[in-house]
């Protein structure tokens, strides 16, 4: 087991990757821009440093700036959380160059399913249903061509990008020039690709994805799904699991594509399979996310397994040690991400001092955050400052537990969307479990 790893994020996952180390007795090292000087992760590690000025660019995504520290520090991995340099097949490359551990699959691997155009080929060669569409599009021109064959509405994708960045809904062809220009632009200026391509767009679905653990010896383990259709701008708001939605027969099917499309790129690490599901219970592969996502915490609840703490072990070699007949999903769990942004002001993102904290307990009550009283939140990052989880025996319960939870959570100082998500609960299509991904646009919510 490693005795020591650097965790090259910030936030709420660096906080729980850490605490995750120091459980496991490895010792941990931080890094940080010179505005997160005063971040709980860097006050919670053993050791911390200073990687460069606020912009991510030029701290968080320095990846000599982190190696060189890695090295010095004599971390012997390097744990990259989610979004930063996640899934960049270049870093993992780099790390293993230095003798490092990446904690996450193959440089390869990240390559191969970081590209969303080809990891839908490949998929199909190994027989798991992908979204209709086309492959690479070089021009205009040729997207025209393919919209006709595809029929609207259709989707323009970044074969590069992630975090609902790079897609465009394309209704009519006249829409289709300055949708395939702005996606492309998008996608350039936000992952230095422009590459797109096109595909069907799928009205009335829900967005249902499979955890995988696969350790270096074919193992390879499913813990369930996690339902994710309520989004916001193809931003994911609030996760539960199991899904209402999927029964025991639709579950076993989605687990073997998940196992098959594992399978089929020799995945090691935590991962997750996300598809697309119809009302007639057809399920198209979407993408695979090749690291830690932030909705993990729902599949902790429900199967009991600490995901963080087996991407560590597998990372350092370790097998397995439980196998598929010993997950059992027990009960419920909801998460709501609360973000620093205002709903009343076109979900305007702000940071800000945080004047008052006070966080929900009781059995079963998760909060996920990296804030503490009087923490400046900095205007530089994502908007998300915490993940509120909670856990019972049936959703009903979980309902009810979270929206307590929630008027509990008492955040001042700075904007955030705690009403908003209030609000979502209480509207019938979430007590029902019948909402699709269109939900909060469809008038059912409106943003
Ligand atoms: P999840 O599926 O884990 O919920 P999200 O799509 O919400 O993931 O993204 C998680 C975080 O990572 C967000 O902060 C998002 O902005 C960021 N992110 C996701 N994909 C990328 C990417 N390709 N490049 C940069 N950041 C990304
Ligand atoms: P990202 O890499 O940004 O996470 P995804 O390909 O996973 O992008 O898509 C993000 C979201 O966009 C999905 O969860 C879904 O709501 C919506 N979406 C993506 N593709 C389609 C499609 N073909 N039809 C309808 N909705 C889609
Ligand atoms: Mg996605």
């Amino acid at each position: 087991m490693f005795s020591k790893i650097l965790i090259a994020n910030r936030g709420e996952i660096a906080v729980r990757i850490l605490r995750a180390c120091r459980e496991m007795g490895i010792n941990t090292v931080a890094v940080y821009s010179e505005v997160d000087r005063d971040a709980l992760h860097v006050s919670l590690a053993d050791e911390g440093y200073c990687i460069g000025p606020p912009a991510a660019a030029d701290s968080y995504l320095n990846q000599s700036a982190i190696l060189t520290v890695a090295a010095a520090a004599g971390a012997e991995a390097i744990h990259p959380g989610y979004g930063l340099l996640s899934e960049n097949a270049e870093f993992a490359d780099l790390c293993r160059q230095c003798g490092i551990a990446f904690i996450g699959p193959a440089p390869e691997v990240i390559a191969k399913m970081g590209d969303k155009e080809e990891a839908k080929r490949t998929m199909q060669g190994a027989c798991v249903p992908v979204i209709p569409g086309c492959g690479l599009v070089a021009d205009l021109e040729e997207a025209e061509i393919r919209a006709l064959e595809i029929g609207y509405p259709l989707l323009v994708k970044a074969r590069a990008g992630g975090g609902g960045r790079g897609i465009r809904l394309v209704k009519t062809g006249g829409e289709l020039k300055g949708a395939f220009l702005s996606a492309s632009e998008e996608a350039r200026s936000a992952f230095g690709d422009g590459g797109v391509y096109l595909e069907k767009y799928l009205d009335h679905v829900k967005h249902i994805e499979v955890q995988l653990l696969c350790d270096n010896f074919g193992n390879v383990v499913c813990l369930g799904e996690r339902e994710c259709s309520l989004q916001r701008k193809n931003q994911k708001l609030l996760e539960e699991s199991p899904s209402p939605a999927i029964c025991g027969d639709m579950r076993e099917r989605l687990t073997e594509a998940s196992v098959k499309a594992a399978r089929a790129v020799g995945y090691t690490g935590a991962g997750t399979v996300e598809f697309l599901v119809d009302g007639e219970g057809a399920f198209y592969f979407m993408e695979m996310n090749t690291r830690l996502q932030v909705e993990h915490p729902v599949t902790e609840m429900v199967t009991g397994i600490d995901i963080v703490k087996w991407q560590i072990r597998i990372a350092s070699g370790l097998p397995l040690d439980f196998t598929q007949s010993d997950v059992s999903l027990r009960g419920h769990s909801i998460e709501c991400r609360i973000n620093a942004e205002n709903p009343a002001a076109g979900f305007r993102p702000g940071g800000g001092r945080v004047s008052l904290l006070h966080v929900p307990g009781g059995p079963w009550v998760r909060f996920d955050t990296a804030l503490y009283q009087d923490y400046m939140v900095p205007p530089y990052y994502d908007s998300m400052i915490g993940k509120l989880i909670v856990h019972a025996g049936t959703r009903q319960e979980a309902l009810r537990k979270m929206r307590a939870a929630l008027c509990e959570l008492t955040i001042e100082g700075v904007d955030c969307n705690r009403d908003f998500q209030l609000e979502l609960l209480q509207s019938d299509a979430f007590q029902s479990g019948n909402y699709t991904t269109g939900f909060i646009k469809s008038g059912g919510l409106n943003d």
